[in-house]
């Protein structure tokens, strides 16, 4: 991207002929000229390449001199061809955040591009949210109904240009324009449409604005009543807010970042950081209730910049437009149906999006970006797998779904799909498999599922007709996952701790101690299960986990001063506790999720969730604020191969009046019992390399604790960068063991 003009332009300066030529996923540069003028070509193609070359590997070759004259661009289209025979993986690039030079053009008066909210170029721009078909060329995107104007297809054809080949390049003349309409779809505005989106958001109204892959919902950042009445529209009680920051500056002025947090936020993916707020920061504390984290990105579309140059905000609140847990919205019809009641005014414009893109979501940890959501910027980038594989289609979870395709030693990894629980969803499902299949020329010869019967995922796997078959363990997955983006094979100790994840003995796992490699697991250690009543119901009622743990650690509870007996009514603890007691509509479960959950809802800082994993985010940011040199554990029993609570629940139980010690000390707790059995393992199975993964090590206090007393005794600990540790992550996993079924001959139907 971007790659091409550039090394044309670096040869000729330095006197060099030859030539440039594009394979997929490398480049052919020939260079003919004085050694010293090559030199300096490497040295710069080495310390200097532009923005957003992911350069892997240089090689060099010594040529007899050919004696060409000029340096040409050579057509890259039958090299393109010749890949594809030889059936390899043809990029598709991501899209990126606009680039400092673009920024500059739409930022000059004179310029013909002042002010022009779709300016891109070669090093920036729309891509995989736009691409309909490859080869990646203006005629296959969403682009192909602007023709360019003179001046545009000028730059596009000039190779000194930064504009060339930029497929979609577009000015004020030939290009995509904005519109402001309001909640009945009458235009509001047209020329004047952006200087009156900021004028309506500084007034506190809520817009829903079309960015590069989807709606976003904006409003003031700073405003409780705003974000409120956003929160209240969007039945979103709880659940974080997104904010967009003006530039860096105003980003550290909301949240603490770190180099790698400050990298990752400016980088060209442009993802949603998560930080821990400033104490005084100046968004409303409605953004993200009861958390002490927040999520801030940095504006990557011009439209965006625009929204905030000159205006007298410095942040706004910009989360995905869609009712909860729905496809985020993506086509202005859609928009006025599905966002009617949301917002009171639509910031649209009329170039397509092919393909609905989330923002992605990091954090950073140990000086490393962690993807908790790889989406936007990321996707669809593929991960090099470091082993050739079969091409196999991996379907993920049910939450969080993203699913894979692999080829050559590639693993493509689609956007976040989102929760597979509506026929919206599984429709975008379906919709970017077709896509990602015809884009890189894969066709899978099995298909890896998770084992739980109820998934869409799962239920669409085996549906599939004529194709092999391969069931996963969720947790197998969840290592496998792991160890394939650290590129490990052989056996390791696995720690999968997450909230559900079907059982081979039909039982809800979740706290899990894996012996395993890619082809098989044994499960060494789990968590005792208790009867939790009521299955998915107890997600939300989080105090149903909390009597399940009570009663199996026979404690009284009904006792006053325990926040159940306040707090739940006694009619419903009472129905709750005969069905526990009777078997009745209850599910075993060893999930650490809902370990989580029962304690802090026995601590009493929230007995009912309003998504999956906030009681956890919350006793998280307890135990984080909590400075203390040793913080003694509770005692816990591990008895065969059964890690039991019941001793940490009662001592727990007692301590409900200093919230922040008692989840301090159950953190520190859990660090122990990882600590112990991994201890255990070393010693039974002469095993050093432990994998830790699923949903519960995006709290990343859990996981500093873990990783420093592993370390310390001398394991080799290896965690989650690229992929997520939640189910975002497992179709890596379900690949990797399919992948290694079938090269073995292991698969059975
Ligand atoms: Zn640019
Ligand atoms: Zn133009
Ligand atoms: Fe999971």
């Amino acid at each position: 991207m971007g790659f091409r003009p550039w090394v044309y332009q670096l040869a000729r300066a330095n006197g060099l002929s030859g030539y440039i030529l594009n394979s997929t996923l490398g480049v052919t540069i020939e260079i003919e000229g004085r050694e010293d003028a090559q030199q300096l070509f490497l040295n710069e193609l080495r310390l200097h390449p532009p923005p957003l070359a992911a350069i892997d590997e240089i090689r060099e070759e010594m040529l007899e001199p050919a004696g060409t004259q000029g340096f040409e661009i050579r057509h890259s289209q039958a090299a393109e061809e010749l890949a594809r025979a030889a059936s390899e993986l043809v990029l598709v690039p991501p899209d990126a955040a606009t680039c400092d030079a673009c920024l500059d053009d739409f930022r000059e008066p004179g310029n013909r591009r002042y002010g022009y909210p779709f300016t891109n170029c070669t090093h920036c721009g729309p891509r995989y949210t736009i691409i309909q078909d490859i080869p990646y060329d203006r005629a296959f995107t969403t682009m192909s109904e602007f023709p360019m104007c003179a001046a545009c297809a000028a730059e596009y054809h000039d190779p000194l240009d930064r504009r060339f080949h930029a497929q979609p390049n577009a000015c004020p003349e030939c290009g995509p324009w904005v519109e402001l309409w309001d909640r009945e779809r009458r235009l509001h505005a047209r020329a004047e449409a952006i200087q009156e989106a900021k004028r309506l958001l500084t007034q506190g109204r809520i817009l829903a604005i079309k960015g590069l892959g989807g709606f976003h919902l904006a409003c003031l950042a700073s405003s409780d009543d705003t974000v409120r009445l956003l929160r209240e529209r969007k039945r979103r009680s709880g659940k974080p807010f997104a904010l967009m920051a003006r530039d860096l500056e105003a980003a550290e002025r909301l949240g603490h970042f770190d180099d790698a947090g400050r990298a990752a936020l400016t980088s060209v993916r442009r993802p949603i950081v998560l930080v821990r707020r400033r104490e005084n920061s100046p968004v409303s504390r409605e953004v993200a209730p009861g958390i002490e984290w927040i999520g801030v990105m940095l504006p990557y579309t011009p439209l965006h910049h625009l929204l905030f140059d000159g205006a007298s905000y410095d942040a706004l609140v910009m989360t995905s437009g869609n009712l909860s847990e729905e496809p985020i919205a993506s086509r202005n019809e859609e928009v006025a149906q599905r966002l009617h009641t949301l917002a009171d005014f639509f910031l649209i414009h009329n170039r397509k999006i092919q393909t609905r893109v989330d923002d992605s979501v990091v954090r950073t940890f140990e000086g490393r970006e962690r993807t908790l959501r790889r989406s936007r910027g990321f996707a669809p980038f593929p991960i090099d797998l470091g082993i050739p594989v079969e091409q196999i289609l991996a379907c993920g979870g049910e939450l969080k779904n993203v699913f894979c395709l692999t080829k050559d030693h590639y693993a493509v990894l689609s956007q976040h799909i989102g929760d597979l629980e509506n026929l919206e969803t599984l429709r975008s499902f379906e919709e970017t498999l077709d896509h990602m299949k015809r884009f890189f020329r894969i066709s899978p010869v099995a298909v890896a599922y998770d084992l739980h019967p109820r998934y869409l995922s799962t239920r669409l796997a085996l549906s599939m007709e004529g194709i092999e078959k391969i069931g996963v363990q969720h947790h197998h997955a969840h290592i496998a996952s792991c160890m394939a983006e650290n590129r490990l094979d052989g056996k390791v100790i696995g720690v999968a701790l997450d909230g559900t994840g079907y059982g081979t003995d039909g039982k809800i796992w979740g706290g899990e101690f894996l012996v395993c490699d890619y082809a098989d697991f044994e499960r060494r250690f789990h968590f005792r299960y208790v009867p939790l009543a009521g299955g998915d119901t107890a997600v939300r009622q989080v105090w149903r986990s909390a009597l399940a743990y009570l009663l199996d650690a026979g404690c009284d509870t009904g006792r006053v001063p325990n926040v159940l007996a306040e707090r739940v009514p006694a009619k419903a603890r009472g129905v709750v506790e005969k069905m526990i007691a009777r078997r009745i509509n209850t599910v075993d479960t060893s999930s650490c999720g809902r370990l989580f959950d029962a304690v802090a809802a026995i601590l009493g800082i929230r007995l009912e969730a309003n998504y999956e994993g906030q009681a956890a985010m919350e006793l998280e940011a307890l135990a984080d604020s909590f400075v203390a040199r040793d913080i003694e554990p509770y005692p816990f029993d591990v008895t065969g191969g059964e890690i039991d609570f019941r001793e940490t629940i009662r001592h727990l139980a007692k301590d409900f009046e200093n919230t922040t010690l008692a989840s301090a000390r159950f953190h520190e707790t859990l660090a122990r019992v990882i600590f112990e059995i991994c201890g255990r393992i070393q010693t039974s199975d002469g095993l050093n390399r432990v994998c830790l993964s699923g949903g519960v090590f995006q709290n990343f206090t859990l996981l500093r604790s873990t990783v420093d007393l592993l370390r310390r005794a001398g394991f080799e600990v290896f965690l989650h960068a690229r992929v997520p540790p939640n189910d975002g992550g497992l179709c890596l996993g379900q690949a990797a063991i399919a992948n290694r079924r079938l090269q073995s001959g292991l698969c059975r139907q």
